[in-house]
């Protein structure tokens, strides 16, 4: 997906451009940010873009081309890319249209993020952004918690050199007069959509997704049966053998060999949609399954819970044994003490008995010598 995304300064191209990095996992590409960066290494190019920036113009064309040449043919940008803050002239957008003919990889689209210029100077005078994470505040629309701190990290929030009211009426200026052309040079080339940049972040990013879907799917479609029914041709047409050896290839060959490229190109459509309706298929199988998954899900869950009732259940049971057992204890303890207080009883009655059979045998003793006394005295 290659895009480019133009609006004025303070349209909140740059947020958008964030949530579709998120989106459509390409890189943003800013020469603002670039820029900045390079000034804030003091870089020779920062040095000669630092007046400029500062001024609220635009830093010259080569500079800002040479940069953009460079980030572009990072890895990352070969599956695509969304230009912020590029190109802001005529001259740029011809030089980028030339880059990417070079590799065969045109622009796709040209979204502009319209809005209202006193909104515009609100949003930039009042933008903070901070310093640690990034994270964009406007004192007007959106402040922080706290005056100057970062609701997310606690960071410093920095005012751009460049927000102050005069250098943003010079570069609203500068937009007039050198961007906005942009508008109708994409508008022939067929490439511009507008979008509307006011209302809730989210909403303005769903009609840019939706923009997005309806001009980049046919036109990528589009473009790829060209491409391939081109490069299915030039294979054609070219000879078998090296080219110093072969024969100048006759007209009539020529045509024969063209014609077997069309018949090859047409054959690749054929199975291109025939893998696609295959792709399909697979699509609403997939969607089938998911659909089944729920209520594969809840029975599980039922099951789930049955277990869980049981294990609880099993639980209780064993504390109930347990409960059980102890009562059980306790009970044999209380009968053996039980039993050891009869015994005690008993053997304390026998020995009252004992004792009383001793007094009364000493007793019984005592009336036979007095007895036998009294005898021998009556003698
Ligand atoms: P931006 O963050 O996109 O608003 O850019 C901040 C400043 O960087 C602009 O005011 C210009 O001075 C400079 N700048 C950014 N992009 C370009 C560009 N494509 N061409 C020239 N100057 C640029």
């Amino acid at each position: 997906m290659r895009i480019v995304l133009l609006g004025a300064p303070g349209s909140g191209k740059g947020t958008q451009a964030k949530q579709l990095v998120e989106k459509y996992s390409i890189p943003q590409i800013s020469t603002g940010d670039l820029l900045r960066a390079a000034v804030a290494a003091g870089t020779d190019l920062g040095k000669r873009a630092k007046d400029a920036m500062d001024a609220g113009q635009l830093v010259t064309d080569d500079v800002v081309l040479g940069m953009i040449q460079e980030r572009l043919n990072e890895p990352d940008a070969k599956n695509g890319f969304i230009l912020d803050g590029f190109p802001r002239n005529i001259p740029q957008a011809q030089a980028l249209d030339a880059m990417l003919a070079r590799v065969g990889q045109p622009l796709q689209l040209s979204l502009l993020v319209d809005v209202d210029t006193e909104v515009l100077m609100k949003r930039i005078t009042g933008r903070r952004t901070c310093g640690s994470c990034g994270a964009i505040y406007n004192i007007y629309f959106s402040p922080p918690k706290e005056p100057g701190k970062c609701d997310k990290c606690g960071g410093v929030l920095q005012h751009r050199s460049d927000d102050n009211e005069t250098t943003v009426r010079s570069r609203l200026e500068v937009y007039e007069q050198q961007t906005a052309p942009l508008v109708s040079y994409y508008k022939a080339q067929g490439k511009l959509r507008t979008v509307k940049g006011v209302g809730g972040i989210n909403d303005i990013f769903n009609n840019i997704c939706d923009v997005i879907e309806a001009q980049i799917r046919p036109l990528a479609k589009a473009m790829s049966a060209a491409e391939a029914a081109e490069a299915e041709s030039k294979a054609a047409a070219k000879p078998a053998v090296k080219p110093a050896a072969a024969p100048a290839a006759k007209p009539e060959a020529k045509k024969t060999a063209k014609k077997a490229a069309k018949k090859k190109a047409a054959k690749k459509t054929t199975k291109k949609k025939a893998s696609k309706k295959k792709a399909a298929k697979k699509k609403t199988a997939k969607k089938k399954v998911a659909k089944k998954k729920p209520v594969k899900k809840k029975a599980s869950k039922k099951k789930v819970a049955k277990k869980k009732a049981g294990k609880k259940q099993a639980v209780k049971k064993k504390a109930k044994k347990k409960a059980a057992k102890k009562k059980a204890a306790k009970k044999k303890v209380a009968k053996k003490k039980s039993k050891k207080k009869a015994a005690k009883k008993k053997a304390k009655k026998k020995a009252v008995k004992k004792k009383a059979a001793k007094k009364s045998k000493k007793k019984a003793a005592k009336k036979k010598t007095k007895k036998k006394a009294k005898k021998k005295k009556s003698r």
